[in-house]
């Protein structure tokens, strides 16, 4: 089973996750950008992120065998910091790098005029550099909040099949189809969604631009819940072909239409085991 994780926070996970990661299968992830799980005080903040998305987490997710791209974006949460609002003005060099697939993550946190601005503006900055945009829904009041995504979505100059809605569920999933988007579901260990309300939904729904993601991050998540999706899948009757196109075509159809995505594994790099002279060992070289 050929695995690409399209929303995963690789910056927050170890090493013993890669391992794991490869063994069940997964060979590419796309990495949006999103907030620390603690206010950033100064964009400064965002920038050596980004640099991380763009330098060290893909040499860390070679090593073991792993294509990595990135979105980047001002996410929904801080977007509400008056102190962060500069980073929009300085998005735009972070669109042209090579392994930028995407503007995410956008959306809505709690729904705030501030919040409508920055997916406004970022929406536009997607259609300017011909890239998808990976959209966050909230995890309180999710009909509502899709509803005001969807709105935004209309008003902007990007076409529906560049977006990805993602963390829908039961209760979002008709709406967000007959949009035109694209549907991803976040599984997570214990709550929201998980591998057998997603084959539930796959059964009902079909595969056709069906995405399935770990969102896994320095929260309670689980990096294998791809895998464990897959599985169910297959125990439920579903053939390995539709397991592909869920795990893997249709994410590489997504990001694909940045004109950016390379998935050919890299493989543990021999002649490249250090970015900018650092490597993943503890004193070793
Ligand atoms: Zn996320």
């Amino acid at each position: 089973m050929r695995i690409f994780d399209p929303h995963i926070h690789m910056t927050s996970r170890t090493t013993a996750d890669y391992e794991a990661m490869y063994a069940a299968g997964v060979r590419a992830v796309v990495e949006p950008s999103f907030w620390l799980g603690q206010p950033r005080t100064a964009p400064a903040s965002f920038f050596d992120y980004f640099d991380a998305l763009l330098g060290w987490e893909p040499f860390r997710a070679a090593q073991y065998g792993i294509a990595h791209h990135c979105t980047i974006a001002l996410n929904p949460k801080e977007a509400n910091d008056p102190r962060c609002a500069p980073v929009l003005d300085e998005l735009p060099r972070y669109l042209v790098k090579d392994s930028v697939v995407a503007v995410g993550e956008i959306g809505y946190d709690s729904m705030t005029p501030a919040e409508d601005a920055a997916l406004e503006a970022q929406l536009q900055l997607a259609a300017d550099h011909e890239l998808p945009a990976l959209v966050h829904t909230p995890h309180r009041d999710k009909a509502a909040g899709l509803r005001r995504t969807l709105d935004a979505v209309r008003r902007s100059d990007l076409a529906p099949e560049l977006v990805l809605l993602d963390h829908l569920n039961e209760t979002t999933v008709d709406e967000a189809r007959d949009s035109g988007c694209w549907l991803g579901f976040s599984l997570y260990p214990d709550t929201k969604m998980d591998p057998d309300r997603m084959v539930r939904i796959l059964r009902s729904h079909g595969t056709e631009r069906m995405l399935v993601n770990s969102a896994a991050d320095w929260g309670r998540s689980d990096p294998l819940t791809t895998r464990q999706a897959g599985d169910a899948m297959l125990a439920a009757g579903f053939t390995e072909d539709e397991v592909d196109q869920v795990l893997w075509r249709n994410p590489v159809a997504f990001y694909g239409q940045s004109g950016r995505l390379d998935t050919a594994a890299p493989g543990p790099a021999a002649g490249a085991a250090t970015h900018e002279g650092n490597s993943i060992l503890r004193g070793g070289s």
